[in-house]
């Protein structure tokens, strides 16, 4: 079999595939796709924050046994949200306290509004996603945290986005937290994401390096790195390969490329599906790598930024989480940007941070550089559900199981990417055989 990427979920589905053959094809030159980092002058940065949050048994036992040596970290979350030019607790919609007194009488009567309107009137569920928060949280928290903060961090306004990805990453407190929240009383411990590891020598890429090496020794497996997909034959069932110029016979296929990138490499696909291929969205990310020459002022791991005035929607500050991320006495810092077309103009960035008390002062900065992401977040509008059903039964139907963040086009994180990748080689295994038994 073939498995297309060797991001988190390729990897994983490479290295849960016990004794079955396969051939790993990557077109970059190293493991890890989103999950990589980059070093530069002793500070290493990922591909923006990259924590890992474990929930899964099997995934944490398989960290916990590619890290044998006690060599991850946990780490408590520290993450406030800055606004009207105060630090605020996370998240905002529970610790309004700080923001500027009128702010907090119009999100708290905004949210009883809605909790009165959601427990007297049918409850219908949210089309949008500005839907929900208004719903959920009422005009104030939605006007002053959600709506800009989504719009910059989507590039798009969320009445353009349906509510389908929210429920488990945005946390929605009961009244009581609410009023303790804005009247000081600080409410913690919300969200998915309290806690997370992270690999303590510093850099994300330490663990598809090491899931990597695991692969890589497989005396089943080939991995052929430096190579794109080029062409997919699903009636011959065969693959073309930039390292090697003659077709290749495949009994199934995982993939894990972006599912717009498959379906360009399909050989003639029917029309209905090139229709919902096209049907796609995406969106891209810029973001900055910053480096400081003393110990950035904030303590926060990460701050979200909505208001529009400032370039960037959320600011990370890696070396205040694991110390190794950048050289004694310095900082090393993620900057994600609203604006993904121009070029930032990095001196405005600077200055932003330093009025926001991130670091010591503009000057502080001794470099930045400038990264995109292509394939960033799925867009999840209106035609996302059905052309995503789509896309993913017809290639199912063909032997090809496309998974993982941009394979199943989701919205997902690097454990669920690692559960993907097992059950894809549950999958491949089975159908091997009942294959060999019809
Ligand atoms: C900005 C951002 C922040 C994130 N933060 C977190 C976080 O804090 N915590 C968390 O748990 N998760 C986070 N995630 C999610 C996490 O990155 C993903 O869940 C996970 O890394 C996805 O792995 P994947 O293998 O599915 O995809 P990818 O990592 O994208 O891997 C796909 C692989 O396919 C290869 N490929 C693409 N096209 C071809 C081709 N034509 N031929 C051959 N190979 C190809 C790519 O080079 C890549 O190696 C974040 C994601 C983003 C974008």
């Amino acid at each position: 079999m073939f498995i297309l990427g060797a991001g988190l979920t390729g990897l994983s589905a490479a290295y849960h595939l016990q004794g079955s053959r396969f051939v790993l094809v990557e077109r970059s030159k190293v493991v890890g796709g989103k999950a990589r980092s980059h070093r530069q002058a002793g500070h290493t940065f990922d591909v923006t924050g990259h924590w890992l949050h474990l929930r899964d048994d099997r995934v944490q036992t398989l960290v916990q046994d590619l890290f044998s040596g006690g060599d991850l970290v946990s780490v408590r979350r520290k993450t406030n949200v800055w606004s009207h030019g105060a630090l605020l607790r996370y998240p905002f919609q529970a610790n309004l306290y700080g923001l500027p007194p009128a702010v907090v009488q119009e999100c708290l009567a905004g949210f009883f509004e809605a909790q009165v309107a959601a427990a007297t009137t049918t409850a219908q569920t949210p089309r949008t996603f500005e839907d929900f928060a208004r719903a959920r949280f009422g005009a104030g928290i939605s006007e002053h945290f959600f709506v800009p903060y989504n719009t910059k961090l989507w590039g798009m306004h969320p009445d353009k986005l349906t509510a389908e990805w929210v429920s488990r990453y945005i946390p929605v407190p009961n009244a009581s937290q609410v009023i303790g929240g804005a009247v000081g009383v600080p409410q913690e411990g919300l969200g998915y994401n309290v806690e997370f590891q992270y690999p303590k020598a510093g850099g994300i890429d330490h663990l598809p390096e090491k899931l990597g090496a695991a692969v890589k020794s497989r005396e089943h497996g080939e991995c052929v790195f430096g190579s794109d997909v080029e062409e997919i034959d699903v009636k011959g069932r065969r693959i073309k390969i930039s390292a090697a110029p003659d077709w290749q016979p495949w009994s199934r296929v995982v993939s894990t490329i972006p599912l717009p990138e498959l379906i360009k490499r399909i050989k003639d696909p029917p029309p209905q599906i090139r229709e919902a291929a096209a049907a796609l969205r995406w969106v891209k990310w810029r973001y900055l790598d910053v480096a400081t020459r003393t110990t950035p002022a904030a303590d926060y791991h990460w701050v979200y930024v909505p208001e529009r005035r400032y370039p960037f929607f959320r600011v990370g500050v890696y070396s205040n989480a694991v110390e190794s991320m950048a050289p004694k006495g310095r900082g090393s810092l993620y900057v994600e940007l609203e604006d993904r077309d121009n070029a930032p103009d990095q001196a405005q960035v600077a200055q932003a941070l330093a009025e926001m008390g991130t670091i010591a002062g503009a000057e502080d900065v001794d470099f930045m550089k400038l990264r995109d992401i292509e394939y960033a977040y799925v867009v999840f509008d209106d035609a996302w559900k059905d052309c995503r059903a789509t896309l993913l039964e017809w290639l199912m139907s063909k032997g090809i199981h496309s998974c993982g963040r941009y394979g199943a086009w989701v919205y997902n994180s690097m454990e669920d990417s690692m559960i993907q990748g097992m059950e894809a080689a549950a999958w491949a295994t089975m159908d091997a055989v009942k294959g060999a038994t019809s």
